[in-house]
C-alpha cells in the first residue's frame, strides 16, 4: 500500500518536472506563432489540471503532497503571468506592424492601402445615407471632400540638388499638408510628388478654402533644405465631392471621384499651375442617369458640370 503511494508521488512529481521542463522550453522559443504559444499553454494547464487534481487525492495523505500543491498552484500563478505578458507583447506588436503596413515611410502619412481600405466602408455607410427617399435625402448632411495635390516641376529639384534633397521637400510638403488636415481628415501619399487630402463630413465650399489655404501655405513656406540652401515651391491642386451632387442617380465609387479631382488637377497645371480647380454640379446634373460619362470636359460642355478655379476667371482655364 505504502509503496502504491509512493510510486503515485514519484510519478506526479516525474509528471511536474516534465511539465516545468516543457513551460521552460516553450518560454525560450521566440520563433513560434502567437496561436502556437497558446496552444502550447494549453495543452501545459490541462497536464498541470491533471497532476493537480492527482495531487489534491493525495494530499489528504500526506503534508509534503500539500506543500506540492502549493507550489503547483504558484507555478500555475505564474505561466499565467508569462502569457499574458506574451500575449501583450503580440498584441503590440501586431498593431505596430498594421500601422506599418498603412503607413509611407518616407512623409508619415498614410499611404493607399489604408485608403482604399479605410474609404470603402466610409463610402458605402455615405451611400447608404444617400440611397433614401428625397425628402430624408435632404436632411442629410456631410459629403467626403477629395483634395489631390502635386508639387510643381519638382523633377527639376531632384536633377537640380539630388534625390535626398528632393526627398526632404516632400516630407517637409507633407507636414504642411498635414498641418491643413483637421483631426477627422486624412492626408495620404497618393504617390511620388502626388498628395491626396480626404476631409470627411465636410460642408460644400470647405473644397476652396481648404485648397487655397494649402496653395497659399505651401507658396509662402521657405523649404530649408541644408544650411546654404532654401528654396520655394508651388503645387497645382484639383478637389471633387462624393457624392458630386445630393441628387444622384448612381453613385460615383472612390475611383471615379479621384478621378475627377485628378482631372481637375490636370486642369490647373494646364492652366500655369500654382492654382486649384474644383468640380462641382449644376442643377442639370440631378438629370444625368445611370451611365455618367467620367470626362470632365464633357461633362463641363454639355452643362452637368463647372469648374471653379483661384485663377482670376474660368475663361483662363485650359482644359
Ligand atoms: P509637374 O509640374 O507637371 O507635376 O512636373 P513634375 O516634375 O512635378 O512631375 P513629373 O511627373 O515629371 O516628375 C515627378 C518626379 O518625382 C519624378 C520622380 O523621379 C520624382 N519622385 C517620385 N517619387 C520620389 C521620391 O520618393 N523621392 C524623390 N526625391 N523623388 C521622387
Ligand atoms: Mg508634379
Ligand atoms: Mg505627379
Amino acid at each position: 500500500m505504502k509503496d502504491a503511494a509512493n510510486e503515485n508521488l514519484r510519478r506526479v512529481y516525474r509528471g511536474e518536472l516534465a511539465t516545468e521542463q516543457a513551460a521552460k522550453d516553450l518560454e525560450a522559443r521566440e520563433d513560434l506563432s502567437y496561436d502556437e504559444v497558446r496552444e502550447g499553454y494549453a495543452v501545459l494547464l490541462k497536464a498541470y489540471s491533471k497532476l493537480l487534481r492527482e495531487t489534491m487525492i493525495m494530499t489528504r495523505l500526506s503534508d509534503r503532497s500539500q506543500h506540492k500543491l502549493i507550489k503547483l498552484q504558484e507555478e500555475l500563478r505564474h505561466q499565467n503571468e508569462v502569457i499574458k505578458a506574451k500575449e501583450g507583447k503580440l498584441l503590440e506588436l501586431n498593431r505596430q506592424l498594421m500601422e506599418a503596413s498603412v503607413t509611407d515611410s518616407l512623409t508619415g502619412l498614410k499611404n493607399r492601402r489604408f485608403l482604399t481600405s479605410f474609404l470603402s466602408s466610409e463610402l458605402e455607410r455615405l451611400k447608404r445615407l444617400y440611397n433614401q427617399p428625397p425628402e430624408e435625402k435632404d436632411r442629410v448632411e456631410g459629403t467626403l471632400l477629395f483634395v489631390l495635390v502635386d508639387i510643381d516641376h519638382f523633377k527639376k529639384i531632384n536633377d537640380a540638388y539630388g534625390h535626398p534633397v528632393g526627398d526632404e521637400v516632400l516630407r517637409q510638403f507633407a507636414a504642411i499638408i498635414e498641418a491643413c488636415c483637421r483631426t477627422s481628415d486624412f492626408a495620404v501619399r497618393w504617390g511620388g510628388e502626388e498628395f491626396l487630402l480626404v476631409c470627411r463630413d465636410s460642408r460644400r465650399g470647405l473644397g476652396r478654402l481648404i485648397a487655397e489655404r494649402l496653395r497659399e501655405n505651401v507658396l509662402n513656406h521657405p523649404f530649408r533644405l541644408n544650411q546654404h540652401l532654401e528654396i520655394r515651391c508651388t503645387c497645382s491642386i484639383g478637389f471633387s465631392y462624393f457624392p458630386v451632387a445630393h441628387q444622384e442617380h448612381r453613385y460615383l465609387g472612390l475611383e471615379e471621384v479621384v478621378n475627377l479631382a485628378d482631372q481637375a488637377l490636370y486642369v490647373a497645371k494646364n492652366s500655369g499651375r500654382n492654382a486649384w480647380v474644383g468640380v462641382i454640379p449644376n442643377p442639370a446634373y440631378a438629370s444625368l442617369g445611370e451611365e455618367v460619362p467620367l470626362e470632365l470636359d464633357m461633362l463641363r460642355e454639355m452643362g452637368y458640370l463647372d469648374l471653379i478655379t483661384s485663377l482670376e476667371s474660368t475663361a483662363q482655364l485650359v482644359l
